[in-house]
């Protein structure tokens, strides 16, 4: 079985099914019962494969991060209670004060958030044009950890120079971690730029219903951290290619305890089992209605990676396997975007992307309130602009909707 979709539906079934469940069972269990005390101390000293205490390991939730690391096609994965318990975990495992770290001023705004945390920790952080990697270049210093950048930019959908940069991580020996969410495995798979590590909001287009939190770090085995400065011994354990992924379980999840409960990961496995299906299909309505935004008279400006005007189109293109669903769009000036959305009767307005429905949601005075007029200015968010995630709607309801709301 080769196929995306195949291999999630049944990859896990290749393993012995209890009572031929056709799903992983949710187990509930906190604490692991072992027939003799040897064997639980085998189990803790890592000798012995088996589960400890569930803050760190669930076969619910390991059944998921192996569907995970298929999707990924990496080597494995670490399941979290939320996109951003992921990425603190790997910052809080890999980090150090002194450190320094490259970013993108194009981020999602909690990481934005998170990163400006890690400041106050005593670690550099450097947020700088991720759509040109010379920028990243300019940046490295001899302290420089890692590269961490997202595919396309939320709200104004920039895209990084994935490839460019992945190049000069790799001849710069730094650790290149790559968010994927806005794309998902399904339309782009950061270990084909050499990403190092793989992060995943699985409360996104993975699981997909928006009904349901989520994260994941997945290891890809394209980075050497035997070459990482931080490993503690303890961890540096058989092939290098495990240990990073071992300390981000051990000193990110355990010790910070974001961990996914047994019920979430189920939910999250069924969600998977239609993302290619789901995604095709927002994004070609995505695709149709960002067309009819760049013709429209109340629009001044669309951002959308499938256009052609776009500034990433020909990258968007060559990277990934559609431009996905997500978008912005500008008003033009005078138009109210409070009005605009109140018209609408189909997208729901709420924050949240990548669920079935469409959802819009007006940018600066919400999601990018508490950045302050400033940085938004310098982002390019104007007062007039709505986020958009398009949903599996029919094509047809959206346009009529879209056309009754917006003006002239
Ligand atoms: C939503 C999101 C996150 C955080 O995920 P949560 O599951 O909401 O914590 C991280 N990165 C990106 C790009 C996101 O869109």
């Amino acid at each position: 079985m080769k196929g995306f979709t195949s291999r999630i539906l049944h990859g896990d079934l290749q393993q012995p099914i209890e009572h031929g469940s056709l799903h992983k069972p949710v187990h509930t269990s906190v604490a692991y019962g072992y027939g003799s005390a040897r064997e639980i101390a085998e189990v803790f000293q890592g000798k012995k494969k088996g589960y400890s205490y569930a803050r760190q390991v669930n076969p619910t939730v390991v059944a998921l991060e192996e569907k995970i690391s298929v999707m990924e096609e990496g080597v494995a994965t670490s399941c979290f209670a939320t996109g951003m318990a992921a990425i603190s975990a790997v910052m809080f495992a890999l980090l150090r004060q002194g450190d320094h770290l490259i970013s993108s001023q194009f981020l999602f705004g909690n990481t934005n958030s998170l990163f400006n945390t890690l400041t106050n920790m005593g670690i550099e952080v450097s947020f700088v044009d991720a759509t040109d990697a010379a920028a990243v270049a300019a940046a490295i210093q001899p302290n420089t950890r890692m590269v961490f950048v997202e595919t396309i930019a939320n709200p104004c959908t920039q895209v990084s120079d994935l490839e460019g940069i992945g190049k000069l991580c790799a001849a710069h020996g730094l650790l290149y971690i790559v968010d994927n969410t806005m794309t998902s495995p399904w339309l782009f798979r950061p270990v084909d730029v050499d990403a190092g590590l793989v992060v995943n909001s699985l409360t996104k287009f993975i699981a997909g219903h928006g009904d349901v939190l989520g994260g994941a770090v997945t290891e890809t085995g394209r980075f050497d951290w035997s070459r990482y400065p931080h490993i503690y011994d303890v961890y540096k354990k058989g092939d290098p290619v495990n240990w990073g992924l071992l300390q981000i379980k051990k000193k990110g999840l355990r010790d910070t305890g974001g961990t996914l409960s047994a019920q979430a990961a189920h939910q999250i496995a069924i969600g998977a089992e239609t993302l290619a299906l789901r995604q095709d299909r927002s994004a070609r309505n995505a695709a149709e209605l960002a067309v009819f935004f760049d013709q429209h008279p109340a629009i001044n400006k669309v951002f959308y990676p499938g256009l052609a005007s776009h500034p990433e189109y020909a990258r968007a293109a060559r990277l990934f396997r559609s431009a996905g669903s997500l978008m912005s769009i500008e008003l033009m000036p005078g138009i109210d975007c409070f009005d605009v959305l109140d018209a609408l009767e189909i997208p729901i307005v709420a924050s949240n992307l990548g669920d079935n429905r469409t959802l819009a949601i007006p940018v600066a005075q919400t999601i990018y309130f508490e950045m302050g007029p400033e940085r938004r200015a310098s982002m390019g968010i104007s007062d007039g602009m709505i986020r958009l995630s398009i949903g599996i709607e029919d094509i047809d309801d959206l346009l009529a909707d879209f056309s009754q709301a917006l003006p002239g």
